[in-house]
């Protein structure tokens, strides 16, 4: 049986708040924090993202952490401070939902609902991302096949929703070298099954922010309809996912090589 997800019907080309974001000709950064930590945080990064012309910003309100004592988000105060990014910047938000719970007030407040690896498996999540009228990204569970999140992406296309896109961040496999895999193999095996954007995340695959300028310059020259960085005003004092921060001056350097790097592939990265 055909996956809608594998269909015509998926989207090719996402709208966010009514701008055509993301298309064939475009790698569209999406960066930011792990994490919502503060209200000066936020307004800071965002600031100084949007100086460097970053259209989409990233950092999760609800933090899904596998330790119980680490910090699991600023939660709908958090979601407040994202708000103010986009009236302040005019950029458009991508924030996660860790669980039903917390879906209808960051649904309110996101342009592009985030799905995160451990949310993959979640049909209450992926019904109610389904009903949504909004973008989704979905990450990959890092030990689901590439066939197992098109299924779980059908969840949400059986309610209507046809503007998702796809998210490899990296697979658990026996090198513990690094925090997870990034699967190549497994995203060209989506750009050939799927007409909706790919997107690349280096900074959850790496683990660790030595190897995610050569990553993510990797991934432009891969070719993909987005790739989504992680970027800490101060990766030292992080309180999420802090060993894989760019700081703004790396990110800064590595936004400009990407864009040469697109020009060779007839690629926007904007
Ligand atoms: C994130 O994007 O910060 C995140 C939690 O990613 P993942 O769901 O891929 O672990
Ligand atoms: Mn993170």
């Amino acid at each position: 049986m055909k996956l809608i997800s594998q269909s015509d019907e998926i989207k090719e080309c996402i709208s966010v708040g009514g701008r055509e974001l993301f298309r064939k000709e475009t790698c569209r950064m999406m960066a930011g924090p792990c994490a919502v930590e503060s209200r000066e945080q936020i307004l800071l990064t965002a600031e100084k993202l949007a100086d460097m012309g970053i259209k989409i910003f990233r950092a999760g309100a609800f933090k899904p952490r596998t330790n119980p004592y680490a910090f699991q988000g600023s939660h709908s105060e958090g979601l407040k401070w994202l708000e103010e990014v986009r009236n302040t910047y005019g950029m458009k938000i991508i924030t996660e939902t860790s669980d039903i719970t917390n879906f209808d007030e960051v649904a309110d407040v996101t342009d592009i609902i985030q799905i995160g690896a451990k949310a993959m498996y979640d049909h209450s999540v992926l019904e109610a991302a389904g009903k949504s009228k909004k973008p989704v990204l979905l990450k990959r569970h890092f030990g689901a096949t590439v066939e197992e999140m098109f299924k779980m992406a059908d969840y949400m296309l059986l309610q209507g929703n046809r503007q998702i896109m796809f998210c490899e961040r990296g697979i658990r496999t026996f090198e513990n070298s690094s925090r997870f895999t990034l699967d190549l193999c497994g995203a060209e095996v989506i750009k050939q099954k799927t007409r909706a954007p790919l997107i690349l995340d280096p900074s959850h695959a790496m683990g660790y922010s030595f190897g995610v300028p050569d990553i993510a310059m990797a991934c432009t020259a891969f070719g993909c309809g987005g790739i989504m960085i992680e970027v800490h005003h101060n990766p030292e004092e992080a309180l999420c996912d802090k060993e894989q921060a760019l700081s703004l001056e790396q990110f800064k350097i590595l936004f400009e090589n990407m864009k040469e790097i697109g020009k060779a592939i007839g690629k926007v990265v904007e």
